[in-house]
């Protein structure tokens, strides 16, 4: 019995990459006039499998699939890529027309037209610097309310010159592959108003922002937030993220300068999905070491979002990230078959439990550090359930067992959570594995540059 489950279940976790292996078995070196190969092209035409996720709901996504031959491009430049989402950073988000992007090499997202590296003073506004900024908004001077007047004006209209540079906008009906070793660096892919988008086998670095906002009543102690994202999926359906690997490079969190006491946060999220978005699955990408990883719905306000938010996340690899793994709220968002690998004094919590949440967590595989125990991995952000079966915890040098999430929260924490958010996932494209596997396949298989091309 126990084997012949096993069997099935790495059969099935060979079915789910199924596309990926019927690629690789085409001939190498045919390559065609744009210099792509064979499994490069037929991955860029791949559809999300039928019932894989949310984002297999509805219509189902199949990105820019339907591309004629002269909407297929290969990009190297931030200029390249803005010209193959449709010419105009500020409109391309209207742009439908079906279309598949290759990405070759690194993308920096603060390269100028002309192919000028700029840096964080070339976007400021003239009246702004961050000498200016800490001299007139230190709690110590200005006390504990939010920045205001012409230098926080100043601060604000640097970041509207950063967002023009390094938030690339994307629009329906696109697929963007990275070819072997691709990176966007320093730029935030934004789907905002974009139904239908597929990214696949990227390496997604650093975006950063360079204005970040002081917020005084953040917190007990006010924090520095930032608003670039790596992704951000906002008031869009039908979303594959697949494959990709999230990370701040060589400018971690950890490194970053201390004002007023608190982090000078340059990151926001790696993947946020916000603002009414939904229908999107999230499978087999690698998040690495940061704070913020993965928000679903950015507002307690009980309004357009309830009804939204709708998640799919499975085989991805959460390595060394500190909270939001993800952050829910108001979705029916599904957690399975993801490998976590926590550790460190600064994590917060895995999951977290918000308004109107309806998360359903299974199968998943913990790996915690020294310090961290399974009644960490959830946090209450007013929430009233969960519903989690499934999962194993290895905790420090202990054996690796299943544990009741919920159990274990509820058992250290008041008011308790409940067990039932109502709903079962019914959208699977293959075998769920049992969660001793998790590690196993998804550090094989999860992140950039697993994927033949
Ligand atoms: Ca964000
Ligand atoms: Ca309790």
């Amino acid at each position: 019995m126990r084997s012949s489950r096993l069997t099935a279940a790495v059969v099935g976790s060979l079915l789910v990459v199924s596309g990926a292996l019927v690629a690789a078995a085409q001939p190498a070196g045919a390559h065609g006039r744009d210099g792509l190969s064979l499994p490069a092209r037929l991955l860029g035409r791949q559809a999300l499998p039928a019932r894989d996720g949310w984002a297999a709901a509805g219509p189902g996504t199949s990105g820019g699939a339907a591309a004629t031959p002269d909407q297929v491009h290969v990009v190297r430049t931030r200029t390249e890529l803005v010209h193959a989402l449709g010419g105009d950073n500020a409109t391309n988000r209207q742009n439908t027309t079906p279309k598949i992007i290759f990405v070759r090499g690194l993308v920096d997202g603060f390269e100028a037209a002309d192919g000028r590296l700029l840096d964080c003073a070339d976007l400021a506004d003239p009246e702004y610097s961050l000498d200016a900024y800490l001299a007139a908004y230190d709690p110590a001077s200005w006390g504990r309310v939010a920045p205001a007047g012409p230098l926080e004006q100043a601060r604000v209209r640097s970041v509207a010159n950063q967002t023009r540079q390094t938030q690339i906008n994307v629009g329906s009906n696109t697929t963007i592959v990275g070819l072997r070793g691709a990176t966007l660096s320093g730029l935030t892919l934004m789907v905002d108003t974009a139904d239908n988008v597929i990214v696949r086998n990227l390496t997604l670095s650093d975006a950063r922002d360079c204005f970040p906002a002081w917020s005084p009543t953040d917190g007990d102690a006010g924090n520095w937030n930032s608003q670039f994202d790596l992704m951000s999926v906002r008031r869009s359906e039908n979303v594959w993220v697949d494959h990709n690997t999230f990370t701040d490079g060589d400018n971690p969190d950890s490194g970053l300068p201390v004002h007023f006491g608190r982090p000078y946060t340059v990151h926001d999220g790696s993947l946020d999905i916000t603002h009414t978005a939904s229908r999107v699955t999230a499978s087999y990408n690698r998040f690495v070491a940061r704070d913020k990883v993965m928000l679903i719905g950015s507002s307690n306000t009980v309004g357009p979002d309830v009804g939204r938010l709708d998640v799919t996340l499975h085989h991805n690899l959460f390595d060394g990230t500190m909270q939001r793994l993800p952050r829910v709220r108001f979705g029916r968002v599904e957690i399975y078959n993801n490998a976590y690998r926590l550790a460190g004094a600064e994590f917060g919590y895995a999951i977290g439990v918000g308004v109107q949440s309806a998360v359903y967590a299974e199968h998943n595989h913990f790996t915690l550090g020294t310090g961290i125990t399974a009644a960490d991995l959830l946090y209450d952000w007013s929430g009233t359930a969960i519903t989690e079966r499934g999962n194993w915890v290895r905790e420090g040098r202990g054996p690796a067992r299943l544990v009741s999430l919920l159990a274990a929260y509820n058992a250290e924490h008041e008011p308790d959570l409940g067990g039932d958010v109502g709903w079962t996932p019914t959208l699977r494209s293959g075998p769920v594995l049992p969660a001793p596997l998790v590690p196993l396949v998804v550090q094989a298989l999860a992140g950039a540059d697993r994927l033949p091309v």
